[in-house]
């Protein structure tokens, strides 16, 4: 069915909080929230630190490489503008800094992605956000 081709795809929508994480996906860099009293990395938009409960925090850039921890192979379609991308994968990749992203495995067939695979960021570039997701490295 061509018109479900025309169906773009939910984005995220920038809010204050996230807004500086989101220009930065414009320039490439997939930034984290560093706790400023431990130290402690955290994924976007979270307000207290998971290990010592500050909301204190400043912007760091990730190395954008970690490992696939978990994921699914979606064979459904769930929305219309997903469904050229069936079979895809969701996984959860453990960050080199410590937090685990939602996220998608790119560039594979859902059946060859591993947990424990090492993956990078890559980008789907939107006209507003560029949306993070991982490949094999
Ligand atoms: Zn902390």
């Amino acid at each position: 069915m061509s018109e479900t081709t025309e169906v773009p795809k939910p984005i995220p929508e920038p809010d204050d909080e996230s807004r500086p994480f989101w220009e930065g996906t414009l320039e490439g860099k997939l930034l984290l929230m560093k706790c400023s009293d431990c130290g402690e990395f955290r994924i976007p938009s979270r307000q207290h630190c998971d290990n010592c409960l500050s909301d204190n925090y400043t912007w760091a850039e990730s190395s954008g490489r970690g490992v696939v921890r978990s994921l699914g192979v979606m064979h459904q379609k769930y929305h219309p503008a997903f469904e050229p991308e069936i079979p895809y994968t969701l996984a959860m990749v453990e960050l080199e800094e410590g937090p685990r992203m939602p996220t998608n495995i790119v560039e594979l067939n859902g059946r060859e992605v591993q947990v424990g695979m090492p993956v990078e960021v890559t980008w789907e570039r939107h006209e507003d956000v560029a949306v993070p997701k991982f490949r094999p490295r």
